[in-house]
Protein backbone atom coordinates (compact mmCIF):
# COMPACT_ATOMS: atom_id res chain seq x y z
CA UNK A 1 0.00 0.00 0.00
CA UNK A 2 2.30 2.88 0.95
CA UNK A 3 4.45 1.38 -2.34
CA UNK A 4 1.69 2.30 -4.48
CA UNK A 5 1.13 5.61 -2.62
CA UNK A 6 4.67 6.56 -3.21
CA UNK A 7 4.60 5.40 -6.84
CA UNK A 8 1.14 7.51 -7.26
CA UNK A 9 2.79 10.81 -5.38
CA UNK A 10 6.19 10.33 -7.55
CA UNK A 11 4.14 10.17 -10.66
CA UNK A 12 1.82 13.30 -9.49
CA UNK A 13 5.59 15.13 -9.24
CA UNK A 14 6.58 14.06 -13.01
CA UNK A 15 3.46 15.05 -14.35
CA UNK A 16 3.40 18.71 -12.55
CA UNK A 17 7.32 18.87 -13.88
CA UNK A 18 6.52 17.48 -17.21
CA UNK A 19 3.87 20.10 -17.94
CA UNK A 20 5.55 23.15 -19.13
CA UNK A 21 4.97 26.07 -16.36
CA UNK A 22 3.77 28.23 -18.87
CA UNK A 23 0.63 26.18 -19.72
CA UNK A 24 -0.08 26.17 -16.04
CA UNK A 25 -0.50 30.08 -16.52
CA UNK A 26 -4.63 30.51 -16.90
CA UNK A 27 -5.14 32.93 -20.23
CA UNK A 28 -8.85 34.12 -21.32
CA UNK A 29 -9.05 33.47 -24.88
CA UNK A 30 -12.61 34.18 -24.81
CA UNK A 31 -11.30 37.90 -23.59
CA UNK A 32 -8.78 38.08 -26.18
CA UNK A 33 -11.11 36.99 -29.19
CA UNK A 34 -13.08 40.02 -28.00
CA UNK A 35 -10.01 42.30 -27.71
CA UNK A 36 -8.69 41.20 -31.03
CA UNK A 37 -12.18 42.01 -33.00
CA UNK A 38 -12.33 45.27 -31.28
CA UNK A 39 -8.62 46.37 -32.09
CA UNK A 40 -8.68 45.14 -35.62
CA UNK A 41 -12.54 45.30 -36.55
CA UNK A 42 -13.54 48.83 -34.66
CA UNK A 43 -10.01 50.45 -34.65
CA UNK A 44 -9.54 54.30 -33.61
CA UNK A 45 -5.94 54.32 -33.53
CA UNK A 46 -5.43 56.13 -36.64
CA UNK A 47 -8.19 58.76 -35.43
CA UNK A 48 -5.99 59.41 -32.54
CA UNK A 49 -2.96 59.71 -34.89
CA UNK A 50 -4.39 62.36 -36.82
CA UNK A 51 -5.85 64.30 -33.96
CA UNK A 52 -2.39 64.50 -32.43
CA UNK A 53 0.75 64.47 -35.59
CA UNK A 54 -1.69 67.14 -37.66
CA UNK A 55 -4.23 69.11 -35.73
CA UNK A 56 -1.71 69.47 -32.91
CA UNK A 57 1.84 68.80 -34.26
CA UNK A 58 5.02 68.70 -32.85
CA UNK A 59 4.96 68.33 -29.33
CA UNK A 60 8.56 69.70 -27.75
CA UNK A 61 8.31 69.71 -23.72
CA UNK A 62 7.43 73.01 -22.60
CA UNK A 63 6.22 74.06 -25.82
CA UNK A 64 2.39 75.59 -26.13
CA UNK A 65 1.49 72.02 -28.76
CA UNK A 66 2.96 69.94 -25.49
CA UNK A 67 -0.08 72.43 -23.79
CA UNK A 68 -2.52 71.60 -26.22
CA UNK A 69 -1.67 68.03 -26.20
CA UNK A 70 -1.70 67.35 -22.48
CA UNK A 71 -5.14 68.99 -22.60
CA UNK A 72 -6.47 67.11 -25.93
CA UNK A 73 -4.93 63.90 -24.50
CA UNK A 74 -7.21 64.27 -21.06
CA UNK A 75 -10.07 65.26 -22.94
CA UNK A 76 -10.18 62.32 -25.15
CA UNK A 77 -9.65 59.90 -22.22
CA UNK A 78 -12.65 61.91 -20.61
CA UNK A 79 -14.80 61.02 -23.28
CA UNK A 80 -14.35 57.46 -23.65
CA UNK A 81 -15.31 56.98 -20.48
CA UNK A 82 -11.86 57.29 -18.09
CA UNK A 83 -12.43 57.90 -14.32
CA UNK A 84 -9.98 60.98 -12.75
CA UNK A 85 -8.33 62.31 -16.39
CA UNK A 86 -6.08 64.94 -15.26
CA UNK A 87 -2.82 66.68 -15.67
CA UNK A 88 -0.05 66.11 -13.00
CA UNK A 89 2.62 68.67 -12.63
CA UNK A 90 6.48 68.24 -12.28
CA UNK A 91 9.33 69.97 -12.17
CA UNK A 92 10.26 72.73 -12.33
CA UNK A 93 11.32 72.17 -15.70
CA UNK A 94 12.41 75.51 -16.88
CA UNK A 95 11.71 77.71 -20.20
CA UNK A 96 9.42 76.63 -23.33
CA UNK A 97 10.14 77.04 -26.71
CA UNK A 98 8.74 77.11 -30.37
CA UNK A 99 10.04 77.68 -33.87
CA UNK A 100 7.89 80.67 -35.71
CA UNK A 101 10.30 81.16 -38.96
CA UNK A 102 12.70 79.83 -40.58
CA UNK A 103 14.16 80.43 -43.81
CA UNK A 104 17.95 80.29 -45.36
CA UNK A 105 19.36 80.59 -48.69
CA UNK A 106 23.10 80.78 -50.48
CA UNK A 107 23.06 84.29 -51.70
CA UNK A 108 27.04 83.39 -52.93
CA UNK A 109 28.56 81.86 -55.05
CA UNK A 110 24.65 80.68 -56.14
CA UNK A 111 21.54 81.70 -55.31
CA UNK A 112 19.61 78.78 -53.95
CA UNK A 113 17.24 78.11 -50.86
CA UNK A 114 18.44 75.34 -47.95
CA UNK A 115 16.97 73.19 -46.21
CA UNK A 116 17.22 74.06 -42.40
CA UNK A 117 16.07 73.92 -38.57
CA UNK A 118 16.06 75.83 -35.73
CA UNK A 119 17.75 73.57 -32.86
CA UNK A 120 15.57 73.36 -29.80
CA UNK A 121 15.92 76.21 -27.07
CA UNK A 122 18.24 78.52 -29.66
CA UNK A 123 17.77 82.12 -29.97
CA UNK A 124 16.47 84.00 -33.31
CA UNK A 125 18.43 86.02 -35.63
CA UNK A 126 16.35 89.16 -34.64
CA UNK A 127 15.26 89.41 -38.33
CA UNK A 128 16.99 89.31 -41.42
CA UNK A 129 20.85 88.90 -41.11
CA UNK A 130 23.48 88.12 -44.25
CA UNK A 131 27.04 86.84 -43.53
CA UNK A 132 30.01 84.72 -44.38
CA UNK A 133 30.80 81.36 -43.78
CA UNK A 134 33.67 79.97 -41.89
CA UNK A 135 34.31 76.38 -41.17
CA UNK A 136 35.25 74.94 -37.62
CA UNK A 137 35.70 71.89 -36.51
CA UNK A 138 36.61 70.84 -33.07
CA UNK A 139 36.84 67.70 -30.97
CA UNK A 140 38.07 68.70 -27.65
CA UNK A 141 37.23 72.19 -26.10
CA UNK A 142 41.83 72.99 -26.38
CA UNK A 143 40.65 73.05 -30.59
CA UNK A 144 38.56 76.43 -29.93
CA UNK A 145 41.95 78.70 -29.57
CA UNK A 146 43.27 78.25 -32.91
CA UNK A 147 39.92 80.13 -33.81
CA UNK A 148 39.70 83.03 -31.29
CA UNK A 149 39.19 86.78 -32.57
CA UNK A 150 38.56 85.23 -36.22
CA UNK A 151 34.87 84.44 -36.33
CA UNK A 152 33.02 88.00 -35.30
CA UNK A 153 30.21 88.47 -37.79
CA UNK A 154 30.49 85.26 -39.51
CA UNK A 155 28.41 82.34 -40.13
CA UNK A 156 29.80 79.02 -38.77
CA UNK A 157 29.98 75.51 -40.72
CA UNK A 158 30.14 73.78 -37.65
CA UNK A 159 31.76 69.91 -37.21
CA UNK A 160 32.84 67.35 -38.89
CA UNK A 161 33.16 66.46 -42.42
CA UNK A 162 29.83 65.57 -43.83
CA UNK A 163 29.72 61.68 -44.81
CA UNK A 164 26.83 61.15 -47.52
CA UNK A 165 26.61 57.70 -49.25
CA UNK A 166 24.43 55.87 -51.80
CA UNK A 167 21.14 54.13 -49.75
CA UNK A 168 22.48 50.99 -50.46
CA UNK A 169 20.29 48.71 -47.44
CA UNK A 170 16.36 49.41 -47.54
CA UNK A 171 15.51 51.95 -45.09
CA UNK A 172 12.53 49.62 -44.23
CA UNK A 173 13.22 46.55 -42.00
CA UNK A 174 11.22 43.99 -40.27
CA UNK A 175 13.15 41.55 -37.95
CA UNK A 176 14.00 38.01 -39.47
CA UNK A 177 13.66 34.80 -37.27
CA UNK A 178 17.50 35.17 -36.72
CA UNK A 179 17.01 38.81 -35.70
CA UNK A 180 14.64 37.38 -33.31
CA UNK A 181 17.02 34.21 -31.86
CA UNK A 182 19.47 36.83 -31.82
CA UNK A 183 17.30 39.26 -29.66
CA UNK A 184 16.60 36.77 -27.80
CA UNK A 185 20.01 35.96 -26.83
CA UNK A 186 21.11 37.24 -23.88
CA UNK A 187 24.55 39.41 -23.48
CA UNK A 188 26.00 39.44 -19.73
CA UNK A 189 27.65 42.90 -19.39
CA UNK A 190 26.25 44.63 -22.62
CA UNK A 191 24.40 47.54 -21.92
CA UNK A 192 22.77 48.85 -25.14
CA UNK A 193 22.06 52.36 -26.18
CA UNK A 194 24.52 55.97 -26.01
CA UNK A 195 26.39 55.12 -22.59
CA UNK A 196 25.96 57.90 -20.24
CA UNK A 197 29.49 59.24 -19.79
CA UNK A 198 29.61 59.84 -23.53
CA UNK A 199 25.94 61.94 -23.59
CA UNK A 200 27.61 64.21 -20.63
CA UNK A 201 30.51 64.49 -23.11
CA UNK A 202 28.36 65.43 -26.16
CA UNK A 203 26.34 68.00 -23.63
CA UNK A 204 29.79 69.30 -22.09
CA UNK A 205 31.20 70.10 -25.83
CA UNK A 206 27.86 71.75 -26.90
CA UNK A 207 27.91 73.92 -23.71
CA UNK A 208 31.72 74.99 -24.36
CA UNK A 209 30.98 75.43 -27.73
CA UNK A 210 28.01 78.25 -27.38
CA UNK A 211 30.27 79.36 -24.84
CA UNK A 212 33.24 80.19 -27.14
CA UNK A 213 30.81 81.29 -30.13
CA UNK A 214 28.97 83.68 -28.23
CA UNK A 215 32.31 85.05 -26.61
CA UNK A 216 33.20 85.25 -30.46
CA UNK A 217 29.79 87.28 -31.65
CA UNK A 218 29.30 84.86 -34.61
CA UNK A 219 25.69 85.34 -36.76
CA UNK A 220 25.08 82.13 -36.32
CA UNK A 221 26.14 78.20 -36.22
CA UNK A 222 25.14 75.55 -37.89
CA UNK A 223 25.90 71.88 -38.73
CA UNK A 224 24.31 69.65 -40.51
CA UNK A 225 21.94 66.42 -39.81
CA UNK A 226 23.89 63.40 -38.97
CA UNK A 227 26.11 61.32 -41.44
CA UNK A 228 24.05 59.16 -43.81
CA UNK A 229 21.12 61.10 -43.39
CA UNK A 230 20.61 62.09 -47.27
CA UNK A 231 17.52 63.07 -49.06
CA UNK A 232 16.58 65.51 -47.48
CA UNK A 233 15.75 63.97 -44.10
CA UNK A 234 16.62 66.26 -41.19
CA UNK A 235 17.88 64.57 -37.75
CA UNK A 236 17.47 67.82 -35.58
CA UNK A 237 17.42 68.43 -31.38
CA UNK A 238 18.40 71.32 -28.92
CA UNK A 239 21.30 73.30 -29.45
CA UNK A 240 21.17 74.82 -25.69
CA UNK A 241 19.75 74.65 -21.89
CA UNK A 242 15.90 74.68 -21.42
CA UNK A 243 17.10 75.81 -18.27
CA UNK A 244 16.45 79.28 -16.76
CA UNK A 245 19.12 81.35 -16.52
CA UNK A 246 21.34 79.03 -19.03
CA UNK A 247 19.86 80.21 -22.05
CA UNK A 248 22.35 80.36 -25.00
CA UNK A 249 22.55 83.27 -27.11
CA UNK A 250 23.83 82.06 -30.55
CA UNK A 251 20.97 81.51 -33.22
CA UNK A 252 21.70 77.55 -34.14
CA UNK A 253 20.53 75.44 -37.30
CA UNK A 254 20.80 72.03 -38.52
CA UNK A 255 21.15 71.43 -42.56
CA UNK A 256 20.31 68.88 -44.46
CA UNK A 257 23.38 67.10 -45.30
CA UNK A 258 24.24 67.50 -49.11
CA UNK A 259 23.94 71.41 -48.22
CA UNK A 260 25.92 71.32 -45.90
CA UNK A 261 28.54 69.57 -47.49
CA UNK A 262 28.48 71.68 -50.52
CA UNK A 263 29.45 75.00 -48.21
CA UNK A 264 32.49 72.89 -47.15
CA UNK A 265 33.69 71.85 -49.92
CA UNK A 266 33.53 75.68 -51.49
CA UNK A 267 35.16 76.88 -48.13
CA UNK A 268 37.78 74.01 -48.48
CA UNK A 269 38.62 75.38 -51.99
CA UNK A 270 38.77 79.02 -50.15
CA UNK A 271 35.84 80.19 -52.05
CA UNK A 272 33.90 82.83 -50.16
CA UNK A 273 29.60 82.06 -49.19
CA UNK A 274 27.65 84.33 -48.13
CA UNK A 275 24.33 82.74 -46.48
CA UNK A 276 21.04 85.07 -45.95
CA UNK A 277 18.86 83.96 -42.70
CA UNK A 278 15.51 84.88 -40.88
CA UNK A 279 14.97 82.85 -37.50
CA UNK A 280 12.15 83.35 -35.42
CA UNK A 281 12.12 81.32 -31.85
CA UNK A 282 9.98 82.44 -29.02
CA UNK A 283 10.66 81.10 -25.55
CA UNK A 284 7.89 80.79 -22.75
CA UNK A 285 8.13 81.49 -19.63
CA UNK A 286 4.85 81.88 -18.36
CA UNK A 287 5.03 78.23 -17.04
CA UNK A 288 8.17 76.66 -15.51
CA UNK A 289 6.22 73.49 -14.41
CA UNK A 290 5.09 70.66 -17.34
CA UNK A 291 2.76 68.14 -17.09
CA UNK A 292 2.07 64.37 -17.71
CA UNK A 293 -1.45 63.33 -18.18
CA UNK A 294 -2.87 60.65 -15.92
CA UNK A 295 -6.12 58.73 -16.12
CA UNK A 296 -7.63 54.84 -14.90
CA UNK A 297 -10.45 52.40 -15.49
CA UNK A 298 -11.04 51.88 -11.79
CA UNK A 299 -10.76 47.87 -10.45
CA UNK A 300 -12.77 46.24 -8.56
CA UNK A 301 -11.82 43.82 -5.61
CA UNK A 302 -8.39 44.15 -6.39
CA UNK A 303 -8.98 48.25 -6.93
CA UNK A 304 -6.24 49.42 -4.71
CA UNK A 305 -3.47 47.09 -6.68
CA UNK A 306 -2.67 49.20 -10.13
CA UNK A 307 -1.60 47.72 -13.41
CA UNK A 308 0.28 50.62 -15.36
CA UNK A 309 0.63 51.03 -19.59
CA UNK A 310 2.38 54.42 -21.04
CA UNK A 311 4.23 55.99 -23.18
CA UNK A 312 6.24 59.36 -23.77
CA UNK A 313 3.67 62.30 -25.41
CA UNK A 314 6.42 64.73 -26.31
CA UNK A 315 8.84 64.96 -29.15
CA UNK A 316 11.22 66.43 -30.58
CA UNK A 317 10.36 69.17 -33.26
CA UNK A 318 11.27 69.15 -36.70
CA UNK A 319 8.02 66.90 -37.91
CA UNK A 320 4.69 65.96 -36.04
CA UNK A 321 6.83 63.12 -33.47
CA UNK A 322 4.78 60.41 -35.18
CA UNK A 323 6.97 57.58 -34.74
CA UNK A 324 8.38 59.24 -31.50
CA UNK A 325 6.31 58.86 -29.59
CA UNK A 326 3.16 59.50 -31.29
CA UNK A 327 2.73 55.72 -31.75
CA UNK A 328 3.53 54.47 -28.46
CA UNK A 329 0.78 57.44 -27.44
CA UNK A 330 -2.07 56.46 -29.78
CA UNK A 331 -1.36 52.56 -29.13
CA UNK A 332 -1.60 52.99 -25.33
CA UNK A 333 -5.16 55.48 -25.60
CA UNK A 334 -6.37 52.86 -28.29
CA UNK A 335 -6.00 50.28 -25.81
CA UNK A 336 -7.71 52.18 -22.91
CA UNK A 337 -10.62 52.69 -25.43
CA UNK A 338 -10.48 48.97 -26.08
CA UNK A 339 -11.53 47.85 -22.57
CA UNK A 340 -14.05 50.81 -22.34
CA UNK A 341 -15.52 49.80 -25.30
CA UNK A 342 -16.33 46.31 -23.76
CA UNK A 343 -17.19 46.99 -20.70
CA UNK A 344 -14.34 45.23 -19.22
CA UNK A 345 -14.14 45.33 -15.44
CA UNK A 346 -10.57 44.54 -14.18
CA UNK A 347 -9.74 43.45 -10.60
CA UNK A 348 -7.08 45.91 -10.13
CA UNK A 349 -7.13 49.40 -11.21
CA UNK A 350 -5.74 50.25 -14.77
CA UNK A 351 -3.73 53.37 -15.32
CA UNK A 352 -2.51 55.15 -17.87
CA UNK A 353 0.41 57.43 -18.25
CA UNK A 354 1.13 60.34 -21.13
CA UNK A 355 4.92 61.57 -20.06
CA UNK A 356 6.40 64.84 -20.96
CA UNK A 357 9.93 65.40 -20.95
CA UNK A 358 11.42 61.74 -22.22
CA UNK A 359 13.53 63.58 -24.87
CA UNK A 360 15.34 65.25 -21.66
CA UNK A 361 15.96 62.43 -20.15
CA UNK A 362 12.90 60.84 -18.66
CA UNK A 363 11.93 63.65 -16.83
CA UNK A 364 7.99 63.68 -16.80
CA UNK A 365 7.94 59.73 -15.75
CA UNK A 366 10.65 60.39 -13.39
CA UNK A 367 9.07 62.69 -11.38
CA UNK A 368 5.91 60.67 -11.37
CA UNK A 369 7.88 57.86 -10.21
CA UNK A 370 9.16 59.71 -7.52
CA UNK A 371 5.93 61.48 -5.93
CA UNK A 372 4.12 58.22 -6.17
CA UNK A 373 6.50 55.20 -5.86
CA UNK A 374 10.47 55.90 -4.84
CA UNK A 375 13.18 57.82 -5.01
CA UNK A 376 16.99 58.12 -4.79
CA UNK A 377 18.76 61.02 -3.15
CA UNK A 378 18.94 64.23 -5.25
CA UNK A 379 22.94 65.29 -6.42
CA UNK A 380 22.37 68.61 -6.45
CA UNK A 381 25.84 69.12 -5.65
CA UNK A 382 26.29 68.11 -9.32
CA UNK A 383 25.22 71.32 -11.28
CA UNK A 384 24.12 69.26 -14.03
CA UNK A 385 21.64 67.40 -11.55
CA UNK A 386 20.58 69.90 -9.45
CA UNK A 387 16.85 69.41 -8.64
CA UNK A 388 16.57 66.86 -10.83
CA UNK A 389 15.35 63.11 -10.17
CA UNK A 390 17.78 60.83 -10.13
CA UNK A 391 16.47 57.40 -10.64
CA UNK A 392 18.78 56.12 -13.33
CA UNK A 393 21.98 57.56 -11.38
CA UNK A 394 22.91 54.53 -9.10
CA UNK A 395 25.73 56.49 -7.80
CA UNK A 396 22.88 59.06 -6.22
CA UNK A 397 22.00 56.31 -3.31
CA UNK A 398 19.95 54.02 -2.66
CA UNK A 399 16.08 53.74 -3.73
CA UNK A 400 13.82 54.63 -0.60
CA UNK A 401 10.12 53.52 -1.69
CA UNK A 402 6.27 54.65 -1.18
CA UNK A 403 3.78 52.62 0.20
CA UNK A 404 2.44 52.49 -3.35
CA UNK A 405 5.46 50.91 -4.90
CA UNK A 406 4.44 47.55 -3.20
CA UNK A 407 0.61 48.31 -5.28
CA UNK A 408 1.35 48.69 -9.18
CA UNK A 409 1.95 45.09 -10.22
CA UNK A 410 3.31 45.89 -13.78
CA UNK A 411 4.11 49.15 -16.29
CA UNK A 412 3.88 48.25 -19.71
CA UNK A 413 5.73 50.70 -22.25
CA UNK A 414 5.86 51.66 -26.21
CA UNK A 415 8.55 53.71 -27.06
CA UNK A 416 10.38 52.34 -30.38
CA UNK A 417 8.26 53.14 -33.22
CA UNK A 418 5.23 52.42 -35.61
CA UNK A 419 6.62 48.63 -36.03
CA UNK A 420 4.42 45.95 -34.89
CA UNK A 421 5.39 44.21 -31.53
CA UNK A 422 7.64 40.97 -31.62
CA UNK A 423 8.16 40.36 -28.17
CA UNK A 424 9.06 42.04 -24.79
CA UNK A 425 12.24 42.53 -23.59
CA UNK A 426 12.10 40.92 -19.85
CA UNK A 427 14.68 43.74 -17.82
CA UNK A 428 16.30 40.11 -16.43
CA UNK A 429 13.25 39.56 -14.73
CA UNK A 430 12.97 35.66 -15.23
CA UNK A 431 9.97 34.72 -13.50
CA UNK A 432 7.72 36.83 -15.67
CA UNK A 433 9.00 34.56 -18.46
CA UNK A 434 6.67 31.73 -18.07
CA UNK A 435 3.77 34.12 -17.78
CA UNK A 436 4.60 36.18 -20.65
CA UNK A 437 5.54 33.14 -22.72
CA UNK A 438 1.45 31.86 -21.71
CA UNK A 439 0.40 35.36 -22.68
CA UNK A 440 2.19 35.71 -25.85
CA UNK A 441 0.76 32.58 -27.43
CA UNK A 442 -2.38 34.06 -28.26
CA UNK A 443 -0.56 36.48 -30.89
CA UNK A 444 1.80 33.70 -32.64
CA UNK A 445 -0.03 34.61 -35.57
CA UNK A 446 0.80 38.15 -35.30
CA UNK A 447 4.27 37.45 -35.50
CA UNK A 448 5.16 37.37 -31.34
CA UNK A 449 7.30 35.00 -30.88
CA UNK A 450 10.19 36.46 -28.66
CA UNK A 451 10.80 36.93 -25.01
CA UNK A 452 14.61 37.62 -24.42
CA UNK A 453 16.29 38.78 -20.67
CA UNK A 454 17.63 41.49 -22.14
CA UNK A 455 17.53 45.17 -20.93
CA UNK A 456 16.56 47.84 -23.58
CA UNK A 457 16.93 51.49 -22.26
CA UNK A 458 16.51 55.19 -23.30
CA UNK A 459 12.70 55.26 -22.48
CA UNK A 460 10.50 55.74 -19.46
CA UNK A 461 10.19 52.16 -18.25
CA UNK A 462 13.42 52.47 -16.92
CA UNK A 463 12.03 55.10 -14.49
CA UNK A 464 9.38 52.15 -12.94
CA UNK A 465 12.29 49.35 -13.10
CA UNK A 466 14.78 51.64 -11.10
CA UNK A 467 12.25 51.43 -8.01
CA UNK A 468 11.59 47.76 -8.75
CA UNK A 469 8.34 48.04 -10.03
CA UNK A 470 8.06 44.78 -13.26
CA UNK A 471 7.96 47.52 -16.33
CA UNK A 472 8.69 46.49 -19.63
CA UNK A 473 9.21 47.27 -23.10
CA UNK A 474 8.46 45.60 -26.13
CA UNK A 475 10.41 44.64 -29.18
CA UNK A 476 9.21 45.89 -32.68
CA UNK A 477 10.19 46.28 -35.72
CA UNK A 478 12.06 48.27 -37.07
CA UNK A 479 10.61 49.65 -39.67
CA UNK A 480 12.26 53.15 -40.79
CA UNK A 481 12.98 54.67 -37.27
CA UNK A 482 16.18 54.31 -36.72
CA UNK A 483 16.99 55.08 -40.96
CA UNK A 484 13.87 57.67 -41.63
CA UNK A 485 11.86 59.05 -38.63
CA UNK A 486 13.53 58.36 -34.61
CA UNK A 487 13.88 62.28 -34.38
CA UNK A 488 14.10 63.82 -37.99
CA UNK A 489 11.89 66.21 -39.88
CA UNK A 490 10.10 63.30 -41.48
CA UNK A 491 8.74 61.54 -38.41
CA UNK A 492 5.17 62.46 -40.12
CA UNK A 493 1.71 60.63 -39.93
CA UNK A 494 2.90 59.41 -43.38
CA UNK A 495 5.45 57.33 -41.95
CA UNK A 496 2.73 55.20 -39.50
CA UNK A 497 1.65 52.24 -40.53
CA UNK A 498 -1.93 51.04 -39.45
CA UNK A 499 -2.07 47.68 -39.08
CA UNK A 500 0.70 47.56 -36.99
CA UNK A 501 -0.41 49.94 -34.82
CA UNK A 502 -3.35 48.44 -34.12
CA UNK A 503 -1.46 44.60 -33.65
CA UNK A 504 0.38 46.94 -31.04
CA UNK A 505 -3.21 47.84 -29.65
CA UNK A 506 -4.26 44.63 -29.29
CA UNK A 507 -1.72 42.96 -27.47
CA UNK A 508 -0.74 45.54 -25.41
CA UNK A 509 -4.43 45.62 -24.22
CA UNK A 510 -4.14 41.81 -23.59
CA UNK A 511 -1.18 42.32 -21.46
CA UNK A 512 -2.93 45.13 -19.57
CA UNK A 513 -6.07 42.79 -18.90
CA UNK A 514 -4.16 40.03 -17.92
CA UNK A 515 -1.95 41.69 -15.57
CA UNK A 516 -5.18 43.27 -14.25
CA UNK A 517 -7.20 39.69 -14.13
CA UNK A 518 -4.75 37.45 -12.99
CA UNK A 519 -4.76 36.57 -9.07
CA UNK A 520 -1.26 37.33 -8.30
CA UNK A 521 0.70 40.44 -8.57
CA UNK A 522 3.70 40.04 -11.02
CA UNK A 523 6.73 38.68 -9.55
CA UNK A 524 10.03 41.05 -8.96
CA UNK A 525 13.28 41.27 -9.35
CA UNK A 526 15.39 42.87 -6.52
CA UNK A 527 15.96 46.60 -6.88
CA UNK A 528 19.63 47.50 -7.93
CA UNK A 529 21.95 48.00 -5.18
CA UNK A 530 23.73 51.96 -5.44
CA UNK A 531 27.23 52.32 -6.71
CA UNK A 532 30.03 53.80 -4.93
CA UNK A 533 29.38 58.06 -5.78
CA UNK A 534 33.10 57.89 -7.24
CA UNK A 535 32.48 55.24 -10.19
CA UNK A 536 30.69 58.52 -11.81
CA UNK A 537 32.70 57.94 -15.17
CA UNK A 538 31.94 54.09 -16.35
CA UNK A 539 28.25 53.46 -14.70
ZN1 LIG B 1 10.96 58.09 -27.80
Amino acid sequence: MKKRFAAYVCSVVIVLFAVPSWSQEKVDLETITRIRYEGFHNSKVMDFATGLMDSIGERLTGSPNMKRANEWTRDQLTAMGLSNAHLEAWGPFGRGWANQYVNARMTSPDITPLIVYAKAWTPGTNGVVTGKCVRVNVEDKKDFEKYRRKLAGMIVIFGPDGDVKPITEAPFKRESDDDLAKIGEYEPGIEHGVPPAEIRKRRQLMKDANQFFAEEKVLAVIDHSRQNSGGGTVFVQSGGSYKIGETTTVPQLTMALEQWARIARLLQQKKDVTLELNVVNNFYDDDPMQYDTIAEIPGTDKKDEVVMLGAHLDSWHAGTGATDNGAGTIVMMEAMRILKALDIKPRRTIRIGLWSGEEQGLLGSQYYVEQHFGSRPHMDDDPDMKGQPTLLRRQAGPVTVKPEQAKVSAYFNVDNGTGKIRGVYLQENESVAPIFEAWMKPFKDLGMTTLTMRNTGGTDHQSFDAVGIPAFQFIQDPIEYETRTHHSNMDVYDRLLPEDLKQISVIVTSFVYETAMREQMLPRKPIEKPLPREEKKDE
